[in-house]
């Protein structure tokens, strides 16, 4: 579902630019510091996808109020997908800017465009929750036009959690959300109180947390469901007026969002307890199979993606247990999660404080 187009518009210092992207979420807004008076210190955030269109659509912005790409100083990154780091190797070749973003932008850019042993990982991780050899072939076939729209690069700066990036009268404090994906990081400006939250906070949408595969293929893996919402509590006592989301609007109360967000999990939480409550013992696919009916074999990763977040939280919380038989793992439920026993649904209008 694309979200409205939400075009160009300025907030005092920072100008938001929306570009077109391939993909069914809609543009995506890359935000720019304007310069001080005085100064030329031009920050873009974020790039859009590595298309003309996407170009064309950041000059033209860019344009509207006296400046250009070969202007931009530095670049960061809130994280390495595709609609956010896209065009960065072009950006840099046009303005010789800096490209500053997470240090675990690496594993992202080898998602895209994977060596071979990573592809051997997927697929055995993948067989394990029930996939064929078609079946992966069909959830990565997006991967022949990304090296298209996808031009990456090296950093020129590595943050880290709690970095501050120097910007005269607009200083940035880096604060690190995995979840959506390893090197997602969100941009508060403390005096100002605002927030650029990436795909971490989306007003309209619920941002998906993939699937993270490790080295190897029975190596410990990251449970991303649960690490996005630790990420989600870690920005919650921040005090922002506005935060501005990388799809869709500005937007003011990111506690009520959040809130929201866990009730949606909870809800999803229980309805795959009782899919395996009727189901007996299940298998990953098997249990995607019956949340998403309509959608499951055309968005496969995404899917799998979301049943592992919600099976690695009821296994953590003791909800379910696993065996393995034939080699692909099955899952059984041993009692239904009741409300707040996995997130703390109760304590969002609690938090508070004075983070700034
Ligand atoms: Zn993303």
């Amino acid at each position: 579902m694309s979200l409205e187009p939400v075009g160009v518009k300025r907030f005092g210092r920072i100008l938001r630019i929306p570009t077109p992207t391939p993909f069914g979420v809609g543009d995506i807004n890359s935000y720019v510091i304007l310069p001080e008076s005085g100064s030329d210190q031009l920050v873009l955030i974020d790039t859009g996808v590595g298309t003309e269109e996407a170009w064309q659509a950041l000059q033209a912005g860019l344009n509207e109020f006296g400046y250009g790409i070969e202007d931009i100083t530095l670049l960061l990154l809130t994280h390495a997908h595709t609609d956010h780091m896209g065009q960065a190797s072009r950006i840099r070749e046009t303005s010789g800017c800096e490209i500053w973003g997470h240090e675990n932008v690496s594993s992202t850019i080898a998602s895209f465009l994977p060596p071979p042993e990573r592809i051997d990982v997927e697929r055995a991780v993948l067989q394990r929750y029930g996939f064929s050899a078609e079946m992966y072939d069909k959830a990565y076939d997006y991967r022949a036009y990304i090296a298209d729209i996808f031009k990456p690069c090296e950093l020129d700066r590595e943050l880290k959690d709690n970095d501050i990036v120097a910007i005269n009268g607009f200083d940035l404090k880096v604060i690190h959300t995995p979840g959506h994906c390893p090197e997602e990081v969100v941009f508060w400006q403390p005096e100002s109180q605002q927030m650029f939250s990436g795909d971490h906070l989306l007003p309209d949408v619920t941002p998906v947390c993939l699937l993270d595969f490790p080295e190897m293929p029975e190596a410990e893996r990251i449970h991303t469901l649960s690490q996005y919402y630790r990420s989600a509590d870690k920005v919650l006592p921040y005090d922002a007026r506005y935060i501005y989301p990388s799809h869709g609007d500005v937007f003011q109360d990111h506690r009520q969002l959040i809130m929201g967000y866990k009730l949606s999990t909870e809800r999803r939480l229980l309805k795959i307890a009782k899919i395996l409550e009727r189901g007996g013992e299940l298998t990953p696919l098997e249990v995607g199979q019956q949340l998403f009916p309509k959608v499951w074999e055309e968005q496969l990763y995404a899917v799998i993606s979301e049943v592992m977040g919600h099976l690695d939280m009821l296994l953590d919380g003791g909800f379910v247990r696993t065996r393995e038989l034939g080699g692909i793992v099955h899952y059984t439920l041993l009692a239904i999660p009741g409300p707040g026993a996995i997130l703390q649904t109760d304590e969002v209008s609690k938090t508070g404080g004075n983070r700034r």
